[in-house]
């Protein structure tokens, strides 16, 4: 069951000098799967995932979330579609303050038209999932940092999205909180079959993922399975 499919995707900023951000990446991920792509500072990286979660279009390629090729929608259709299919992780979490922890989990929600009371079961649901039931009525100011990386990942999955977006979730995170982060995260991917695709150019933080795509002047140059060989481009 693939849920992402790029096909030689390439992205040139035009300018004064212009400059290939992206060269002839492909690949493609199946259901379940988490994969870090990894690469240093200026390889590509947010572009990918830029163009990926349709922030940003190709300059040519293609993207196919669930089979649907996002950059042919409409403006309309386009912010649809990524509120449904997808889910996002930032590295600050990105939390309203002055919501409830509750009324962060239900957002994503309550921006489609879903019945009230679906929200609620739903978001009561996750909640217990990732142990987090007790902060719901909290404000996010009164929580620790590590719960509020629950409650941003109740976020990205209580609308149930096809394809989670992280992009340096670990970013200027102590190896504790990396550690915590990361364990967050294959608890998603593991228990609730979540596919994640991350962006980091962290060594270790790859080594965790099941596949990581090397990244380097805008081209994917090696992958990693784990416990497998390698792959060249
Ligand atoms: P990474 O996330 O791996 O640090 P980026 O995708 O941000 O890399 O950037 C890739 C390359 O594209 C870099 O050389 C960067 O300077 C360039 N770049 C990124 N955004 C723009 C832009 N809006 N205009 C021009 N060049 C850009
Ligand atoms: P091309 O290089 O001609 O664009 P592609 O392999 O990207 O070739 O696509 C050929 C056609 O097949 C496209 O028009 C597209 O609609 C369809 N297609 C390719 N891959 C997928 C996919 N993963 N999901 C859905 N449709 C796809």
């Amino acid at each position: 069951n693939k849920i992402l499919s790029v096909k030689n995707l390439q992205k040139i900023y035009e300018g004064k000098m212009s400059h290939t951000a992206l060269s002839n990446v492909s690949f493609d991920m199946e259901k379940g799967e988490f994969t870090a792509v990894m690469g240093p500072s200026g390889s590509g990286k947010s572009t990918l995932l830029q163009v990926i979660s349709t922030i940003d279009s190709p300059t040519s390629g293609n993207v196919y979330i669930n089979g649907k090729n996002p950059h042919t929608l409409s403006q309309e259709e386009l912010a649809s579609f990524r509120r449904n299919q997808l889910g996002f992780i930032f590295q600050d979490f990105n939390l309203i303050h002055t919501l409830t922890v509750e009324e962060n989990i239900m957002l994503p929600l309550s921006l489609e038209n879903v019945p009230a009371k679906e929200v609620r079961k739903r978001t009561k649901k996750i909640a217990e999932y990732l142990g987090i039931s007790k902060l719901l009525p909290k404000r996010t100011f009164e929580i620790s940092g590590g719960q509020a990386q629950r409650v941003a990942a109740a976020r990205a999955l209580v609308h149930n999205p096809s394809l989670i977006l992280a992009d340096e979730p670990t970013g200027n995170l102590d190896s504790k909180a990396t550690n915590d982060v990361m364990k967050l995260l294959k608890e998603l991917n593991r228990k609730m079959d979540s596919t994640i695709l991350m962006v980091t150019h962290d060594a270790y933080v790859a080594s965790m993922c099941g596949r990581v795509l090397f990244i380097k002047d805008g081209r994917l140059y090696q992958e990693m399975t784990a416990g497998d060989s390698q792959t060249q481009f």
